[in-house]
């Protein structure tokens, strides 16, 4: 496996794979879980050469989040990658990827940003399109793989494909949860024991949501997101950020209960912002996450 920091050996590495080789490419900010390797592994299947990149995008995180203290493990995430024969690993500074002079964002507008994570945190997705165009036209990836768990960032990152006609093909991958449910995130670092135990109720809400919703189909959104801020409300570890129900691809809010849907819930757990979601798919079945056996 090759390690690469520099923009210029990256695109050196990649103009030697011309010709008809597929490359599949992993972009993630380090601090590897189940979640992430499950991304890797789908990609090693599908790929004849398969690229993952580490880079913790300051463009993403706003002035008061977790950036300095986001979690890092290099030597790890990196025996990771290459016991699952990742070819190569893309681990830039922030200076190769935002040189002095650098002014060019990708601008993303509408519900799919000002609402939900984007009400959260403005700017946000700003900075996770302008890093994802970014890597796309360094690595040049036939196909990409994303985490279905930041549905709001698949919804952004979609749009931009299509937006911008860029010649990828997304492949999106159901959650992967921890055995009691929590969805697993580098961000799980920052819980204590009992905190880790107290953040299992997303999982709770979202799956008391999807109760109400097959329950009560004529009653509308408001049944499912009282659902799940009840379930919230029963923890008082967790603060609750936001629970909604929105259209999977515009982020706009349903006006009545239907297929595709995305039940969202976003809380605080002691210092972790945590996020998750089921997806209602447009055949009426739910993706609501993989969960690892003990
Ligand atoms: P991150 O390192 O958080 O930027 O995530 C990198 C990629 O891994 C993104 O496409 C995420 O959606 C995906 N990802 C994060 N957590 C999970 C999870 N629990 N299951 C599946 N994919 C995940």
């Amino acid at each position: 496996m090759r390690v690469i920091t520099t923009v210029q050996e990256m695109v050196d590495e990649r103009s030697r794979w011309a010709g008809s080789t597929k490359v599949g490419f992993v972009a993630t900010m380090g601090y590897l879980h189940e979640g992430h390797l499950s991304l890797v592994q789908q990609g090693r299947k599908e790929n004849d050469k398969l690229l993952a990149s580490i880079f913790v995008n300051p463009a993403q995180f706003g002035p008061h989040e977790d950036l300095a203290r986001y979690p890092h493990d290099l030597p790890r995430d990196l025996l990771m990658l290459e016991t699952l024969g990742v070819d190569v690993v893309f681990v830039p500074t922030t200076q190769e990827i935002y040189p002095p002079g650098f002014v060019t964002y990708v601008n993303p507008t509408g519900p799919l940003v000002e609402e939900a994570e984007g009400r959260s945190r403005p700017g946000h997705f700003r900075g996770v399109a302008t890093v994802v165009l970014k890597l796309f036209q360094i690595v040049r990836p036939h196909q990409a793989y994303f985490g279905q768990k930041d549905a709001q960032q698949v919804a952004v990152i979609t749009r931009m494909v299509t937006d911008f006609n860029l010649p990828v093909k997304l492949r999106i991958l159901p959650a992967i949860r921890e055995h009691d449910g929590l969805a697993m995130s580098s961000r799980n670092a920052y819980l204590s024991p009992q905190e880790r135990i107290a953040a299992t109720v997303l999982y709770r809400a979202l799956q008391a949501g999807r109760v109400a919703f097959e329950a009560h189909p004529k009653e509308g959104p408001l049944i499912v997101s009282q659902a799940m801020t009840q379930a919230v409300l029963e923890e008082p570890r967790a603060h609750l950020e936001y629970a909604e129900v929105r259209d999977p691809g515009s982020f706009t809010r349903l006006e009545e209960l239907r297929a595709p849907a995305l039940l969202l819930i976003a809380a605080r757990v002691g210092p972790a912002r945590l996020i998750d979601n089921f997806l209602l798919r447009p055949d009426g079945t739910w993706d609501s996450g993989i969960r690892v056996t003990e």
